[in-house]
């Protein structure tokens, strides 16, 4: 069996569309979505997620402001920052880019953004929100995108057994929080696992639904993936690969050429979960903004 590719880059560019279009209707009444983008330090690949951030905003025709400040900048200036774009009302979405640097408490300042314009959906509002179902939540983007790649996949959740890979509070914790959600997308049965699960690869077997967010380049095999199962990939390692420019390729946490001839679909790295996070970000924005007005 050969596994239907799930392609993130057609389903996020579907996504961002939508969200064009309805932008532009609200434009014709005056109103502009505008997402802030705050980046401290110097750190290439988080430039590079604000730079295409920034180009997706532009090209969904919202506002879009990107604030850089030196790694050096302190914890009480970065949080100055966050209360004047929480006061800012041309702004209804505002992202911290993570990680900070070391001298920053990152909690204090993510829960120092409005939760109303938390497009994150890392403060705990959104995360309250989120886990008693209300829709008013402003969901994780990354979790969120999984979500949409696998309705927009026709791939059914309901009574699906889905094993999640990893149990970090940006990733796994919201992915079961989500699959667990009565309705479209929901109602699956999931199992959370960690760094002291007993037997990974059993319970890895057990899945219909298996989405790797664990960080470890290629950890999920052949082994481990029951045939027909769906495999969602999460993970962006670099990897050191001499014989590219760049010096490294990009890998995900499933060992993708193995893999793709026992699942019944899968996503790619790149050009899988990466782009749904996005624009997942773009319909956050423009979410925060309609439950403004
Ligand atoms: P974290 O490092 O915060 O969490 C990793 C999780 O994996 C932890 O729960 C950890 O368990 C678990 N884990 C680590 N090693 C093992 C192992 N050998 N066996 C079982 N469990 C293990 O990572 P994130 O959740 O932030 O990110 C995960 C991956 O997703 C990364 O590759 C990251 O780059 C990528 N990512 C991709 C995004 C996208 O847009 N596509 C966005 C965000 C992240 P324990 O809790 O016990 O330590």
């Amino acid at each position: 069996m050969t596994a239907h590719i799930i392609d993130g880059v057609a389903l996020g560019t579907a996504i961002r569309h939508e969200v064009a279009e309805e932008a532009a209707r609200l434009k014709a009444r005056g109103l502009v979505p505008g997402l802030a983008v705050v980046l401290i330090g110097e750190d290439p690949a988080s430039r590079a997620y604000v730079g295409s951030k920034e180009k997706a905003c532009r090209e969904a025709g919202m506002h879009s402001v990107k604030i850089t400040r030196p790694a050096a900048t302190t914890e009480a200036e970065l949080l100055a920052i966050v209360d004047q774009l929480n006061q800012d009302p041309a702004i209804h979405g505002i992202l911290v880019q993570l990680p900070l640097p070391q001298h920053i408490n990152t909690e204090k300042v993510l829960h120092r953004v409005d939760p109303r314009k938390d497009v994150d959906g890392f403060h705990p509002v959104n995360v309250g929100k989120m886990v008693s179902g209300d829709p008013t939540a402003l969901r994780p983007c990354t979790p969120w995108g999984v979500i949409q790649m696998l309705l927009r996949s026709g791939i059914e959740t309901r009574g699906a057994h889905a094993v999640v890979l990893g149990r970090s509070t940006i990733v796994g914790k919201p992915m079961a929080s989500l699959l667990i959600q009565t309705g479209p997308g929901g109602d699956a049965t999931v199992t959370v696992c960690h760094s002291k699960t007993r037997d990974l690869p059993a319970v890895c077997r057990s899945a219909d639904i298996l989405i790797a967010a664990i960080g470890k380049p290629e950890f999920v095999k052949r082994d481990m993936v029951r045939p027909g199962a769906v495999v969602i990939d999460v993970g962006i390692n670099r990897v050191d690969d001499p014989s590219l420019p760049k010096g490294y390729r990009l890998t995900g946490d499933v060992a993708y050429a193995e893999c793709v001839e026992v699942a019944s679909a899968i996503s790619p790295v790149p050009g899988g979960v990466g782009p749904m996070t996005i624009a997942m970000l773009m319909a956050n924005t423009l979410q925060a903004m309609q439950q403004r007005t």
